[in-house]
């Protein structure tokens, strides 16, 4: 099956001040349809350079990145827009959602771009608000929830397109341990029932521990990574 997410040799420097700085050295993964990872690292290792690239929000220096099987590289601006807008949902640390706006529209709104009209659009933003236990909070404000709802709300816009895959970047930095912990049980239920890839970037081990697969970055390179592997029957685990 054609991976959802492939980098080949992916690297990316910033030029800051006459100096390049190398954030990512050489990457190569490939995150298959339906995975739950964690990219876990230390602060400035560079795990959001990497989850920019993933992301499609940042081209890299070098190396080839396929998003669903589509070269990254061939595309144009738009075009590249659309299959980001159609592929990859995303969940970032302070939840980016509208302060004035119910959470009903929040989740909506990214339909407009899909072209679909006001009452299907709420429709299926009122089924991604259930799917993540908020079916009695539709006209919330994001002041009158809790740190843990506006995530979840967030979560909700982020997967109302039906992404191949979820890129949440430090989703529980924001939270308490009990909210972070709701938060991460909703993205493992989410990845097992709908088969949307999770791929999370955090620097807590706890939290990685919850994804089925951690890759390790540290200084620009991948330091090890599980893989895909389940791992049951790996032996050594004992009866
Ligand atoms: P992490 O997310 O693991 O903290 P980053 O990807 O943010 O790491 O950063 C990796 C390295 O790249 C760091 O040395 C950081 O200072 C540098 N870096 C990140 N973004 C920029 C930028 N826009 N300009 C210059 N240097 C950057």
């Amino acid at each position: 099956m054609t991976p959802a997410l492939e980098a080949i040799d992916l690297t990316r420097s910033y030029q800051l001040e006459g100096l390049s700085v190398d954030a990512l050295k050489g990457v190569s993964l490939a995150i298959d349809q339906g995975e739950f990872a964690a990219i876990i690292g230390p602060s400035g290792s560079g795990k959001s350079t990497l989850m920019h690239l993933l992301g499609c929000l940042d081209r890299p220096t070098s190396g080839v990145l396929r998003i669903n099987g589509v070269e990254m590289a061939g595309l144009a601006d738009n075009d590249l827009a659309e299959l980001r807008n159609r592929t990859i949902g995303f969940v970032f640390q302070s939840f980016h959602l509208l302060a004035r706006t119910s959470a009903l529209e929040n989740v909506a709104l990214p339909l407009v771009y899909r072209g679909l009209g006001r009452t299907e659009r709420l429709a299926k933003a009122r089924a991604a608000l259930d799917a993540v236990g908020l079916g009695h909070r539709l006209d919330h404000r994001p002041s009158q929830m809790s740190g843990g709802e506006q995530q979840r709300v967030a979560i909700a816009r982020a997967l109302v397109g039906e992404p191949k895959v979820l890129l949440a970047d430090e989703p529980t930095g924001n939270l308490d341990t009990r909210n972070g912990e709701e938060v991460m049980r909703i993205l493992d239920r989410l990845n097992s029932e709908s088969g949307v890839a999770v791929v999370l970037v955090t620097h807590e081990p706890e939290v990685a521990a919850h994804a089925r697969r951690q890759i390790h970055v540290r200084d620009g390179l991948i330091e090890s990574d599980t893989g895909t592997t389940p791992k049951t029957g790996r032996g050594g685990e004992g009866a």
